[in-house]
């Protein structure tokens, strides 16, 4: 994690109406050189400032059709900054407004540990693994996998996305072992990697991570007629149980479109649920647990840190730049864009079947 320096005062004890009508102020100047991107997780005061918000892969695409930003202001964690500097112009700088804002599973995940993970697998597994590396993950960890190619597949980081996916594909749970890069092997003998068609990085994300089979029956026995949708970074068990899972743009696409008098738990993070509860007024929709699920990775961004990187902005500083090199780029990009064409495949085939 990067260490963000201390703001001046003039931020840290102004008022929000202050500082929301600075960055009005501050994006009016800019005008088109500037693109305010902000993931669903952020605060509504980031939201409603934003040029466009979506999830990691929606914004990374938004970040490759603005070749108009001379800056690029992402309002999200480390690895999605990244990833709109690898499919951004040369000409573009992307700043992070709190370079804290890392993403703690994608720290789980180094690249020299995949690296030395993927051989280690390979010699256990006798035969050739396919990396599958989820979009939350550094552009390094990217670019490693993006180089290999093979038949079993490592699932790279979240193990709760890589079980729930090959559930999906209808295979069962024994098809898949857990690998602790913290334990010789992996902790994994080569009977148990040969057995197994996924090998699952022991990574997960601790906002989704919270859910569990409990909140769904709760949630069903608090209101009969409930149905709950997950995030599949939701452990394996929460999501057999619910009636639908999906990325959170699917997640927002399913209860906005969904009759009026609906009841709907969802199992993602809390301040998009409380948003889509406000923009959906005419259904009953919560959050599965009875606790808030934050990521407090991303609270880092907030409005002081937004306006401090406008101000330096306007004064010809580039603060907070995140610079992928270019070697990294190259082979990370070739993974992102393989994320991006697999999602266009689904979205698609989901458009002709429905
Ligand atoms: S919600 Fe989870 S996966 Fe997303 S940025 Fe926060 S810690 Fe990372």
């Amino acid at each position: 994690m990067q260490l963000q320096m201390p703001l001046p005062p003039k931020y840290t004890e102004a008022d929000e109406d202050w500082l929301t009508e600075q960055v009005l102020h501050r994006k009016e100047q800019f005008g088109s050189a500037l693109c305010i991107l902000a993931h669903h997780y952020q605060v509504d005061a980031i939201v409603d400032l934003a040029d466009f918000v979506g999830d990691s892969l929606k914004l990374s695409q938004q970040a490759a059709s603005r070749r108009d930003a001379r800056f690029i202001v992402f309002c999200g964690v480390h690895f999605m900054a990244e990833s709109a500097d690898v499919l951004s112009g040369p000409d573009q700088a992307v700043c992070l407004p709190h370079l804290a804002a890392g993403c703690a599973m994608a720290d789980m995940a180094d690249a020299t540990d995949v690296s030395a993970a993927m051989e280690e697998v390979r010699r256990l597994a006798g035969c050739q693994v396919v990396p599958v590396t989820y979009v939350n993950s550094s552009a390094e960890v990217k670019a490693v996998t993006a180089r290999a190619g093979g038949a079993k597949v490592f699932a790279i980081p979240d193990q709760h996305l890589g079980c729930n996916t090959a559930a999906a594909m209808g295979y069962g749970d024994d098809a898949c072992v857990v690998y602790d890069p913290q334990k010789p092997e992996g902790g994994l003998t080569a009977e148990e990697v040969r057995r197994a068609t996924f090998i699952l990085w022991n990574g997960y994300c601790y906002v989704h991570q919270l859910f569990t089979p409990q909140h769904v029956r709760a949630a069903r026995a608090r209101h009969k007629d409930i149905q709950v949708i997950v995030h599949p970074e939701c452990p394996r068990e929460v999501v057999a149980l619910s009636q639908a899972s999906g990325s959170t743009e699917q997640i927002i696409q399913a209860v906005t479109a969904a009759s009026s008098g609906s009841r709907w738990a969802v199992g993602t993070e809390s301040h998009l649920v409380n948003r889509l509860a406000r923009r959906c007024g005419d259904k009953f929709v919560r959050i599965l647990s009875d606790r808030p699920s934050h990521c407090l990775m991303m609270a880092r961004i907030d409005l002081p840190h937004l306006l401090w990187t406008l101000d330096s902005l306007a004064e010809g500083r580039i603060v907070n730049r995140v610079s992928v090199p270019s070697q990294i780029a190259a082979d990370a990009k070739i993974a992102l864009e393989r994320m991006i064409a697999t999602k266009a495949v689904k979205e698609a085939t989901r458009t002709k079947t429905q």
